[in-house]
């Protein structure tokens, strides 16, 4: 992932740590279109990473508070595993994306931002999307273009997820 440039991320490694872990306090927070939160499962949520690599780029978060994959339980990593297929899918229906970087970063060296919370990253990619990138390199744009995203995915998620009970 390292080769797409997202100068809009620098306010997140730059700003101010808030207290406590930002994955758990989300994860109890009622308004979901505010803090971007596009499904909640029974052992995890989806929601659209406000410091994105790429526009659609979208988080898998376990509710329990672990760094380490072992801990969470199979059925745990398999509903990880799953609301990212169904990510997949949600993007293909709206943003019709022609690849994915799927991945967990661990540890201060893995590249891990949060590093006492692990996250599955779903980043859609297309051809070229290095190139185009830039033009919403901004901000300001990025974070308006954030609801926009949460508006076109959010349907197709509660679609796939209705026939997931
Ligand atoms: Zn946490």
């Amino acid at each position: 992932m390292k080769n797409l440039w997202a100068p809009w991320r620098k306010e997140f490694i730059l700003g101010p740590r808030e207290e406590g872990c930002i994955f758990c306090k989300l994860a109890k927070k009622k308004d979901d279109r505010n803090n971007l939160i596009l499904y909640r499962g029974r052992h995890n949520y989806i929601i659209l990473n406000r410091y994105p690599y790429n526009n659609g780029h979208l988080m898998v978060i376990p509710y329990k508070h672990t760094k380490d994959l072992a801990k969470l339980k199979p059925a745990e990593q398999a509903e990880m595993l799953e609301l990212a297929g169904l990510s997949i899918k949600a993007l293909e229906k709206t943003m019709f994306p022609q690849g994915h970087n799927l991945g967990i970063n661990l540890g201060a060296a893995g590249g891990a931002g949060i590093r006492d919370h692990l996250h599955l990253h779903v980043v859609p990619r297309w051809v070229g999307d290095t190139n185009w990138m830039p033009v919403l390199g901004e901000t300001k744009t990025m974070i308006e273009y954030l609801w926009e995203t949460y508006d076109r995915l959010a349907p197709a998620v509660a679609k796939l997820t209705k026939r997931r009970a």
